[in-house]
């Protein structure tokens, strides 16, 4: 089977399987080996790393990942891709595709049974339509991982590496920073992908921090409020969680908790840091 990271043999496979692109799975392949192998060096993958992929589509990435780590999972939406995976990785004896949606899978059973519990990398291309809901579900619910290595769109990854007072700051970047430290690898131009997509994309890693690096009495209330603050950008703090259907502080509560930080109560979300917004919430927890 010939290495597919280039255009020819790429469209050789779609032609040979007469496959056609659905854009509700966000299905932009990787022609560019020079991406390919930034992406890998990045992920640092070696033979004794068990790694999942997401949305592996012909399997570019996924030889790859086949000749660097130990095992590979890729778990791949599309039926019509299956067979063609199943040749496209024939050679590879290291590697299991699931036929499945990245979302509805039981992730930590999945880790538990296949990697005996212990932590795994995540490296993929992602379906721009849920970047988010796929970063958010895999801290979220704890699963045992590393590092995360992923394409996302440019302004997408951006958000995730901005810091206080930037514009691309925001509740994304909080809750990728409370779990993980941001690292932007490359840009990605659209003519390194089939078919082009619109915008500019950008590989980011994320290494999974073994604690958060501040302390916070309840997390579910620290990102409830975090969401309520961005969720009218140009409202002050104050009126961004007076207004927030999610929460139920009152004016004095709120303005109470913003003094205790020495800031004025004309203060935004966006001029807090992750240690403040922590130190926010214990001292808003204190009045539930
Ligand atoms: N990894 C391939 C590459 O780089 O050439 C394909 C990347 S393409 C941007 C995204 C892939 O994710 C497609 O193969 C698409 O079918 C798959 N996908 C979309 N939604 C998915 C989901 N919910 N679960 C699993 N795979 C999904």
């Amino acid at each position: 089977m010939a290495v597919l990271g280039n255009p020819k043999n790429t469209i050789e496979i779609l032609q040979k399987y007469e496959f056609h692109f659905q854009k509700k799975f966000g299905q932009n392949f990787l022609i560019d080996v020079h991406v390919l192998d930034k992406i890998i060096r990045a992920a640092e993958i070696t033979k004794t790393d068990f790694v999942l992929e997401i949305g592996p589509g012909i399997g570019t990435m996924t030889q790859y990942l086949c000749e660097n780590a130990g095992k590979v999972m890729a778990v791949e939406i599309d039926d019509s891709l299956i067979p063609i995976l199943k040749d496209t990785l024939s050679e590879y004896n290291n590697v299991s595709v699931i036929h499945g949606d990245i979302l509805k899978l039981d992730l930590n059973r999945l880790v538990e049974e296949e990697n005996n519990g212990k932590p795994i990398k995540v490296v993929a291309n992602l379906p721009y339509y849920i970047t988010t809901p796929i970063i958010m579900e895999l801290f979220e619910k704890h699963v045992p991982i590393e590092s995360i290595t992923i394409m996302v769109q440019k302004e997408v990854a951006l958000r995730m590496a901005a810091q206080p007072g930037n514009k691309d700051y925001g509740a994304l970047s909080l809750a990728v920073q409370y779990y993980s430290e941001p690292y932007l690898v490359a840009n990605v131009p659209p003519n390194c992908f089939m078919p082009r997509p619109k915008i500019g994309s950008a590989v980011i890693k994320l290494t999974r921090f073994k604690e958060p690096p501040v302390k916070v009495k309840d997390e579910e209330l620290l990102f409830r409020i975090i969401r309520a603050s961005f969720n009218q950008r140009r409202k002050t703090l104050v009126n961004g969680l007076r207004n927030s259907s999610d929460l139920s502080f009152d004016k004095e509560q709120i303005i109470a908790a913003i003094s205790k930080l020495n800031k004025p109560d004309t203060v935004r979300g966006e001029a807090f840091t992750l240690q403040e917004f922590a130190e926010f919430t214990d001292y808003l927890a204190k009045e539930i």
